[in-house]
């Protein structure tokens, strides 16, 4: 079983700041991290191939060579080797660009192992589309599960694998073929404490880092900024919600003051 595990580096959106002056992330205002929900997606696959008893979990990342940073904590939580693809050419990219770029590297990757199972986060913290996954299986062609809270059953001989994903009201089983791709929610699991020989070879470890030159059959006008159609219109940061009023007192002190309060407000419901 071939796991890879598409793993993003992202500010710390807890922590960034906005520029008012440019209304754009001040991305220099907050530390780069691991999307936490890709932290999920290395953890289920680690379960994966611990249930299974063998395997090789891949972790693959687009992005500048800082973004080695990520694979290695990648590779604290336990998978086993990395590819970082890091090119001008990729600089700029939207989603279609992003997923046309990974879905190459991931051409290149099966070339030398087949890929069973591909892992992606239910949406990274930072863009928050949730388009990348679905765009590198429809790419190569594979179905996507998207949601994904539980996998169980992975029949090896059938090829088969049964995952719950979440929807509105409830959830859903289905029993997918291999290779297919996932998006994890962040319950599926929890991440685990590294174990110490985890985190020696994470220090150490150098993963395959992969330029434009590297991947074959690629159409260069689908890469980076110029193969993005996409357009940003406009960034504003919108206006923070007024604080609502503390109402004071006894349960009847609390009750006059409610009434006060929808007494003032009267008019907004009435002219509706
Ligand atoms: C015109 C334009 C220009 C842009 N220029 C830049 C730029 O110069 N630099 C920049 O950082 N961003 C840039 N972006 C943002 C860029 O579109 C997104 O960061 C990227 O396409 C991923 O989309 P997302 O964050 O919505 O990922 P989602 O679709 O929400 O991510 C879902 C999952 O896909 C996987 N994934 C997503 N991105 C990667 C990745 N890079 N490597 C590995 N796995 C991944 C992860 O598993 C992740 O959990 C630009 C966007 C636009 C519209």
């Amino acid at each position: 079983m071939h796991i890879v595990v598409c793993v993003k580096q992202v500010p710390d959106t807890k922590i960034i700041k906005i520029n008012p002056k440019t209304n754009t992330l001040d991305r220099r205002s907050a530390p780069a991290i691991l999307n936490p929900y890709d932290a999920h997606a290395v953890q289920e696959a680690v379960k994966i191939k611990k249930a299974i008893g063998r395997g090789t979990i891949s972790v693959l990342s687009m992005g500048p060579p800082q973004a080695v940073a990520v694979i290695k904590k990648s590779i604290e939580i336990g998978a086993d080797r990395g590819f970082l693809i890091s090119d001008r050419a990729f600089a700029g990219a939207d989603t279609l660009a992003t997923s046309y770029a990974l879905s190459k590297a991931l051409e290149r990757i099966s070339k030398d192992m087949p890929v069973d199972l591909i892992i992606c986060g239910k949406h990274a913290i930072d863009g928050d589309t949730g388009q990348v996954g679905p765009g590198i299986a429809r790419r190569l062609d594979i179905p996507p599960v998207t949601n994904v809270i539980e996998v169980s059953e992975l029949n090896e001989s059938e090829k088969t694998i049964l995952i719950k994903r979440k929807i509105t009201d409830g959830y859903e089983l289905i029993q997918a073929q291999v290779p297919c791709l996932l998006t994890v929610e962040k319950e599926i699991n929890s991440i685990e404490y590294s174990p110490m020989p985890n985190m020696m070879k994470a220090a150490k470890y150098e993963p395959i880092i992969w330029s434009v030159n590297d991947l074959e059959d690629v159409d260069r006008t689908q890469l980076g900024l110029k193969g993005s159609p996409t357009i940003v219109g406009k960034m504003f940061t919108p206006p923070k919600p007024e604080g609502g009023k503390r109402l004071e007192g006894n349960a009847d002190k609390q009750i006059e003051q409610l009434m006060e309060l929808l007494n003032d407000k009267k008019e907004l419901f009435v002219s509706r």
